[in-house]
């Protein structure tokens, strides 16, 4: 794999990078930051994959929460942010790589994947994304490959799989494109008072609202996408590390234990 540098994106030092940066002071080292970065922008964008698949009733065929996967990961793709920047296929390698974490970790029982889940198992997650992020330029991958352990009976088909996820989220966005006479329908994001017990963690959360990223991907989404209805995303102590999209209110709901689960996870990858 590319050797790990400082990310392009704090070079850039825009403001939205700087919050994360900030943000992920408390994690051990560049690549941890870059990690949570990452991850917690994945988780936003499946989260948002969810809410595009409801409210424009997306046909999906298969599961919905891989094509959720497969929106996040085509965003991006698309998002020109995180298209042109040179680390992206770190980036994405760090996705995976959660879940390759997540897949080794022993989980108490309300967090574990059963085969009857409508979730694929956490290896499955992290070979899907690992193909997709070799599938997206092979000639130039290989290192993918060497670092996942993904076979050749399955590598052989994964530019067609970023083809085909790649080409799902463009047919979306002409399909459910916001006429432009229209004005964007918004999702607002709210970021509710801290628990508590998170008491402790409140630079860190509040680092994630400074960032401004998560309006981002909002504003993005609100502004492409021919929207039925005003939505949110709202932030918020839950108890427990979550992440889901409510479909009877339209809310995202973006649990503050679930960053912090991200940040502890970087602790664990090699
Ligand atoms: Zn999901």
């Amino acid at each position: 794999m590319p050797a790990a540098r400082v990310p392009n994106l704090f070079l850039r030092l825009c403001y939205a990078a700087l919050g994360l940066f900030i943000l992920s002071a408390q994690a051990q080292s560049t690549d941890d930051t870059r990690f949570v970065i990452a991850n917690a922008r994945f988780v936003v964008l499946h989260e948002m994959g969810h809410l595009l698949l409801n409210e424009l009733k997306l046909p999906v065929f298969g599961r919905e929460e891989d094509a959720a996967d497969q929106l996040a990961f085509s965003a991006f793709f698309v998002l020109p942010d995180y298209r042109d920047d040179p680390e992206l296929p770190n980036y994405l390698m760090d996705i995976a790589r959660y879940w390759r974490a997540q897949g080794a970790r022993i989980k108490p029982e309300k967090e574990k994947i059963y085969s009857w889940d409508s979730h694929p198992f956490d290896l499955q997650r992290f070979y899907n994304l690992a193909c997709l992020t070799y599938g997206s330029d092979p000639a130039n991958m290989k290192w993918v490959l060497e670092e996942t352990g993904l076979p050749p009976e399955r590598a052989l088909y994964c530019d067609q799989e970023y083809q085909q996820a790649l080409h799902a989220l463009h047919w979306a966005k002409s399909h459910f494109k916001r006429p432009q006479e229209l004005p964007p329908m918004p999702i607002s994001v709210h970021f509710e008072p801290l628990a508590h017990q998170l008491e402790a963690e409140r630079d860190f959360i509040e680092q994630v609202k400074l960032s401004g990223e998560i309006e981002a991907i909002a504003a993005r989404a609100s502004n492409s996408f021919n929207l039925p209805r005003p939505l949110s995303i709202q932030a918020m102590s839950c108890s427990s590390s979550d992440a889901y999209f409510d479909r009877r209110n339209g809310e995202i709901i973006l649990c503050y234990e679930h960053l912090l689960h991200l940040r502890d996870i970087a602790k664990l990858v090699p």
